[in-house]
C-alpha cells in the first residue's frame, strides 16, 4: 500500500501533516507547507520505462500530455486522477544556446530556458495550471493574488479558463504595462493598492482569510508543485544528465523551491543520479536571500525592496526557508547583481535573438559575476531561466536603448528620475532622419 500524498510543514520538527483538501497555507504554528508526494523507488527498468513514457506523450493529442506540466503527473500523485485539469498547454520550452551571452559571462557556451515563452508569457504559468486544478477540486469561485504583474496575468488567465473569478492586488504604479494589461483582458478584477508588494501580499491574505477566498500566490504549495516540473522538463530535454549549473532570478524565492523539491525527488526515485547547483541570482536592491547566504545567518531580515526588474521587487519573500532547502541540496550559491549589470546582462540576451524582461537577465549577469569569482567555470554546463517574455515591460527595454532608463523613474511627467542606470555604451538608441535616401544609406553605413 502507498502512502497518501498530503500536505506537511517543510523545516523544523514537529513534522504536522493535514489532508489535501484542507483549505490552508500554514502549519497551526505557523510553518510553510508543501506536498508529500509519496514517490515509489523506482527499479532501473521502470525508469527507463516511464522514460519512454514521457518521450511518447511529446507526440501525443490528448491535453494532458501535450502540457510541459502535466505530461510528467507521475510527480504529480496529489492531483489524481487528472480529471480537472485546467492547461493552456503550458510548458514545452525551448532551450537555447546563447553565444553572445556566452562571451560576455566569459563562457564557452551558455544556455537559457525560456519560460517566457509559456501561454501568458512567464514561468507562473507552470504553477498556475495546478494551483488552479486544485482550486476546481476543491470547488473555489473565487481566487485572489498579490502581484508584481506576472502571476495576476497567469491567474487571471487560468481562473478564466476555468470559468472562476479572480482578484489581483498589484502594487499602485509599480507593475509594468505588458502584465496589467493581461490581466484586465482576462476579466480579473483588478485592485491597486497603496504600497509596494510586500504591502499588497500582507492584504491578500486577510481579504482571503475572512472573504473564503482560495489564494492562489507562492505560498499555495499546488504552485510550487506544478513549477517543479520546469527542472524536470529541463532534464527530459537533456536526456536526464544534468548541467553543472541552474541560474534562477530570486524573488518571492518560490521558483528556486520548487527546483529544490523537484531535484529531491527526481533523486529519491532514480530518475537523475546527480543534482545541478543552483545559483539563485537577487536583485541588489532586494536581496534578502543574498544577505542571509553572504552572512550565513538563516533568518530573513526583510528589505525594503528597490529595483526596476519588478518581477523580484520583493524584501520579504514568502519562500525563504524552501529556498534555503534548495540551496542546500543542490550545494548552491546566492549572488546579487547591480540594476547596471542587470541592464546590460538583458541587451545581450536580445542580442542573441531571444530577449527577456528585466528580471530573468539576473541570471545572464549573475553567470559573469560567479565565472568572474571563479564560482562557475569557464567549461561548466550552465542552463539560465529565463522567467519572462521581452514584451512584459517595453518601457524598460525603450527606456535602456535611449539612454534614459532610472532607478526612480518619474512616469507622470517624461521619463526623469534622480539616479540613471548607466547603459555603458551598449544602448540601441533610434535616430531621426529626414526622409532622404542618401542620408539614410550614409547613416547605415556608418552603423553597420
Ligand atoms: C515571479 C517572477 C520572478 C521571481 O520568481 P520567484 O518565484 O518569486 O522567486 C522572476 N522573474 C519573473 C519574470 C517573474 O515573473
Amino acid at each position: 500500500m502507498m502512502e497518501k500524498a498530503c500536505l506537511r510543514t517543510c523545516g523544523g520538527t514537529p513534522v504536522l501533516t493535514y489532508p489535501l483538501d484542507q483549505v490552508r497555507y500554514k502549519s497551526d504554528d505557523g510553518r510553510l507547507l508543501e506536498v508529500f508526494n509519496p514517490l515509489p523507488s523506482f527499479t532501473p527498468e521502470q525508469v527507463t520505462a516511464l522514460r519512454e513514457v514521457f518521450d511518447m506523450r511529446l507526440f501525443s493529442r490528448n491535453p494532458v500530455d501535450k502540457s510541459g506540466v502535466w505530461r510528467y503527473r507521475e510527480f504529480l500523485s496529489a492531483f489524481r486522477p487528472y480529471d480537472n485539469v485546467v492547461t493552456l498547454f503550458e510548458g514545452t520550452t525551448p532551450i537555447y544556446s546563447m553565444p553572445v551571452c556566452a562571451a560576455y559571462a566569459g563562457m564557452k557556451e551558455l544556455f537559457v530556458k525560456h519560460q517566457g515563452e509559456n501561454p501568458t508569457g512567464s514561468f507562473k504559468d507552470n504553477g498556475m495550471t495546478t494551483a488552479v486544478t486544485m482550486a476546481k477540486k476543491l470547488g473555489a469561485h473565487l481566487v485572489a493574488c498579490a502581484s508584481t504583474g506576472n502571476t495576476s496575468a497567469s491567474m487571471a488567465a487560468y481562473a478564466a479558463r476555468a470559468r472562476m473569478k479572480s482578484v489581483v492586488f498589484i502594487p499602485q504604479g509599480q507593475i509594468a504595462y505588458g502584465k496589467l494589461s493581461q490581466a484586465l483582458d482576462y476579466g480579473a478584477i483588478t485592485i491597486q493598492i497603496d504600497g509596494d508588494f510586500d504591502a499588497a501580499m500582507s492584504i491578500v491574505q486577510d481579504v482571503c482569510a475572512q472573504g473564503n477566498i482560495y489564494l492562489l500566490n507562492s505560498i499555495n504549495p499546488f504552485r510550487i508543485e506544478g513549477q517543479k516540473t520546469i527542472m524536470i522538463e529541463l532534464l527530459h530535454q537533456l536526456e536526464w544528465q544534468a548541467p553543472d549549473w541552474v541560474v534562477v532570478p530570486g524573488g518571492n524565492l518560490g521558483n528556486c523551491s520548487s527546483f529544490g523539491k523537484a531535484f529531491d525527488e527526481l533523486l529519491a526515485s532514480g530518475f537523475i543520479d546527480r543534482v545541478p547547483r543552483i545559483a539563485v541570482i537577487q536583485a541588489e536592491g532586494a536581496n534578502p536571500l543574498f544577505q542571509s547566504f553572504a552572512s550565513g545567518n538563516r533568518t530573513l531580515v526583510p528589505v525594503h525592496a528597490a529595483t526596476r526588474a519588478t518581477a523580484i521587487k520583493i524584501g520579504n519573500p514568502v519562500s525563504f526557508v524552501k529556498a534555503w532547502h534548495a540551496v542546500d541540496v543542490s550545494r548552491g550559491v546566492v549572488e546579487q547583481v547591480t540594476e547596471e549589470e542587470i541592464a546590460i546582462a538583458k541587451s545581450r540576451i536580445g542580442a542573441d535573438g531571444v530577449g527577456a524582461e528585466p528580471a530573468s537577465a539576473t541570471t545572464v549577469a549573475g553567470c559573469k559575476k560567479l565565472v568572474e569569482k571563479g564560482v562557475i567555470r569557464p567549461d561548466e554546463k550552465a542552463v539560465c531561466i529565463l522567467t519572462g517574455h521581452l514584451l512584459k515591460d517595453p518601457d524598460y527595454t525603450v527606456e535602456f536603448h535611449r539612454d534614459e532608463l532610472y532607478l526612480d523613474a518619474q512616469h507622470e511627467s517624461s521619463v526623469t528620475g534622480t539616479r540613471k542606470i548607466d547603459t555603458r555604451g551598449f544602448a540601441n538608441t533610434p535616430v531621426r532622419l529626414p526622409a532622404d535616401v542618401k542620408t539614410i544609406l550614409e547613416y547605415i553605413d556608418k552603423r553597420k
